[in-house]
């Protein structure tokens, strides 16, 4: 920030937390985390990690991947069954 001896001019500058808070039902425009729409109190960085990173995460057989693969192969049988009727 040229001709400006402010420090916290760049501080202040930072993009403004979205959130709305629930009491006042004003925004809250806290300084938002980088790469984040939110400040720190309303959820910038949060969040449990996916798959085998997450902290309950056992043994993966009802993992987002498997879940699709068995909707997948159920749809398979479902449709092998409509055209064995046809036949
Ligand atoms: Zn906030």
């Amino acid at each position: 920030m040229e001709g400006n001896d402010n420090p916290m001019s760049a501080a202040n500058s930072a993009p403004r937390c979205t959130a709305k808070s629930k009491r006042t039902a004003e925004r809250c425009n806290g300084p938002a985390v980088t790469g984040w729409q939110v400040c720190r109190f309303h959820g910038a960085g949060g969040g449990h990690p996916v798959g085998k990173a997450h902290p309950s995460w056992k043994h993966g057989m009802r993992s987002r991947e498997l879940l699709e693969m068995r909707r997948l192969v159920a749809q398979l049988g479902r449709e092998t069954r409509e055209i064995e009727r046809m036949i």
